[in-house]
C-alpha cells in the first residue's frame, strides 16, 4: 500500500481540491491532515469568531470525508513535528500542500520542505488552490507584481483558469494513523451572537442559493448597505471551504453584468493576494510610505475606543462598528467608510484599525484586511491616496432612508429620515428625547488635520 499525505490549510473543502486529486492519484491510501497549530494562535489570527468558524469547517470537512469512506486527521503541535509523525506512522512517501502567501505560509512550507527532505519524502505545493490565478502567475514588464488593480484585473481577466474539479467518490485512509477530537463550535467562547455557520457544505448552500436570487443584481445592489446584496461569502473563501476557481467558472457560465462584477471583486481577491505575495513586508508595514506622523494612541484614546464601540455620533460610522460585533462581518462599504474615518477623520495609524477588524472579522485575514486597509489609509495601492471618504454623504448615498443605520443603531429608530444621517441637526428639544452622542470630531477639523498631516493644505 502506497500512502500520501494532504495537509489541508485555508484550503477545507473537498470539491475542487487539487492536492487531494494528486495524493490520490499517487498513492493507495491517504491521510487527510490539519494541524491546529499553536504558531498560529501566538500571532493573534485565532480570534474566536475565526476559531468556531473553523471548528464548524473542519466537522463539515470531516463528515464529507466519512461519507466516503475516510475521516479527517486532527492533530495538535507544531505543524513541521506533526507533519513528520504523521508521516513516520503512515509510511507515506509524500505530503501534498496548497501554496500560500503569508510569511507564515512561507516559513512552514520552507521547514515542512527541509523536515521531509531528511526523511527522503516529497513535498509538493499546489497553487491556484487558494486564488483562482497563482500569484506572480501574471506580472506587468520589469516588476514581479502589479501593483494597479485595473492592469491587473484586464491581465488575469486573459488567464486560461484550470477546470474546477469535483469532490472525490471515495477516500481510503490506512487505519493506523490516530488523530484527537475535533474542536468544538460551543468550546469557544466570545463568538459574535449572529456569526454564520462554517464548513464547505453551509458555504455551497449559501453561493447557490445567492446565484439564484442575488448574483443578476449584484451590480446595482453591491453598494446598497441595507439591501444586504453581497455574496457573503468571504468567510468561506476565506477558511477554502469554496474555490474561487469554481467561483470564478460558475459565474462566468451564468454570465450577465452582476456576474462580471462578482468576478471582478474575487479578481480583488488575487490582486491583494499577488500584492502580499511579493511584498510580505506590508502584512504589517507600509507598502508605499507617505511618511505618515499619526496621532499617538494614547492621545487618541478615548475616540479610538468610540469607534470600537460604535458611538462616534456619526450614525453610519457607529452602525457598521456594531454590525461587525453582532455578526462578525461588515459591509464592504461599511468597511471603506469606516476605515476612511478612522485613518483619515481621527488620523489613527491603519494598523490600529486593522487589529481591531482582524479581532472579530470571521473574514479576516492577513492578505485582505491589511492590504484593504493600506488602500483606505492611502499607503497601500489606491490610486487616489488622499480622498477622504464623507461618513454623512456616504451615508446619504448607500444607505438614503436609514435602514441600515435604523437596523443597528436603535436609539434612532425613531428619528425621521432628513435626520437619520445627521441627528445633530435636529432641534434641541428633538435631540433630547434621543439617546445618541453628539459628533465626536468635526468632520472639517478632522480634514484639515489630515491634510495639513499629508502636506496638502
Ligand atoms: P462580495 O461583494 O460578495 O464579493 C465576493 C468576494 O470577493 C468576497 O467574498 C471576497 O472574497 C472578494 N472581495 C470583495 N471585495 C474585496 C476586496 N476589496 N478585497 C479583497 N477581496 C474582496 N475581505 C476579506 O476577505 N477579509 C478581510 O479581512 C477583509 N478586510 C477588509 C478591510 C477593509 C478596511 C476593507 C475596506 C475591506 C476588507 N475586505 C476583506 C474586503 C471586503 O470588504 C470583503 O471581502 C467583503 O465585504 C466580503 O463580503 P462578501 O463576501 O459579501 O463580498
Amino acid at each position: 500500500m502506497t500512502v500520501a499525505v494532504v495537509l489541508f490549510t485555508s484550503d477545507l473543502r473537498l470539491h475542487d481540491h487539487p492536492p487531494l486529486r494528486a495524493a490520490q492519484r499517487a498513492a493507495d491510501e491517504v491521510v487527510p491532515l490539519f494541524v491546529l497549530d499553536p504558531g498560529i494562535a501566538a500571532a493573534g489570527f485565532d480570534a474566536p469568531n475565526r476559531q468556531a468558524f473553523l471548528a464548524d469547517c473542519l466537522a463539515d470537512l470531516d463528515e464529507g470525508l466519512r461519507e466516503r469512506g475516510g475521516r479527517l486527521v486532527v492533530r495538535s503541535g507544531p505543524v513541521v513535528r506533526e507533519v513528520a509523525a504523521v508521516v513516520a506512522e503512515s509510511g507515506a512517501r509524500e505530503v501534498h500542500i496548497a501554496a500560500g502567501v503569508t510569511g507564515y505560509a512561507h516559513r512552514r512550507e520552507e521547514a515542512l520542505r527541509a523536515e521531509l527532505d531528511g526523511m527522503g519524502v516529497a513535498l509538493h505545493v499546489h497553487d491556484t488552490v487558494i486564488t483562482a490565478v497563482a500569484p506572480g502567475a501574471v506580472t506587468p514588464t520589469g516588476s514581479d507584481h502589479y501593483a494597479v488593480f485595473t492592469p491587473y484585473l484586464r491581465r488575469w481577466s486573459q488567464e486560461r483558469l484550470r477546470p474546477a474539479g469535483g469532490a472525490p467518490r471515495a477516500v481510503r485512509v490506512p487505519d493506523a494513523v490516530r488523530g484527537k477530537r475535533l474542536p468544538a463550535r460551543s468550546a469557544v467562547k466570545g463568538v459574535s451572537p449572529a456569526l454564520p455557520q462554517g464548513g464547505e457544505t453551509a458555504g455551497r448552500h449559501r453561493f447557490l442559493s445567492w446565484k439564484r436570487s442575488g448574483l443578476d443584481s449584484y451590480e446595482d445592489m453591491h453598494d446598497d448597505l441595507a439591501g444586504d446584496g453581497t455574496s457573503r461569502l468571504s468567510p468561506y473563501l476565506h477558511f477554502g471551504a469554496l474555490s474561487p476557481v469554481e467561483l470564478v467558472e460558475r459565474a462566468r457560465a451564468h454570465g450577465g453584468p452582476g456576474a462580471d462584477a462578482f468576478v471582478r471583486q474575487l479578481c480583488w481577491r488575487d490582486f491583494h493576494h499577488q500584492v502580499l505575495a511579493a511584498r510580505p513586508d506590508a502584512s504589517s508595514g507600509d507598502y508605499r510610505t507617505r511618511h505618515d506622523r499619526w496621532r499617538r494612541t494614547d492621545e487618541a484614546r478615548e475616540e479610538i475606543e468610540a469607534w470600537r464601540e460604535g458611538r462616534t455620533g456619526y450614525p453610519v460610522v457607529d452602525a457598521a462598528m456594531r454590525q461587525l460585533r453582532h455578526e462578525g462581518w461588515m459591509h464592504n462599504r461599511a468597511r471603506l467608510l469606516v476605515a476612511s474615518f478612522l485613518t483619515k477623520t481621527l488620523y489613527v495609524d491603519w494598523r490600529v484599525g486593522a487589529a481591531h477588524f482582524l479581532d472579530l472579522l470571521v473574514d479576516g485575514d492577513v492578505v485582505n484586511n491589511q492590504l484593504n486597509w493600506q488602500w483606505v489609509a492611502g499607503t497601500g495601492t489606491d490610486t487616489r491616496p488622499h480622498r477622504v471618504l464623507n461618513p454623512v454623504v456616504q451615508g446619504k448615498r448607500f444607505d438614503p432612508r436609514g435602514a441600515y443605520v435604523r437596523r443597528w443603531v436603535p436609539e434612532l429608530r425613531g428619528v425621521d429620515d432628513r435626520f437619520v444621517h445627521e441627528p445633530w441637526r435636529m432641534s434641541e428639544g428633538e435631540r433630547a428625547a434621543v439617546d445618541y452622542p453628539e459628533p465626536l470630531v468635526d468632520l472639517a477639523d478632522g480634514l484639515a488635520r489630515f491634510r495639513h498631516a499629508r502636506g496638502r493644505d
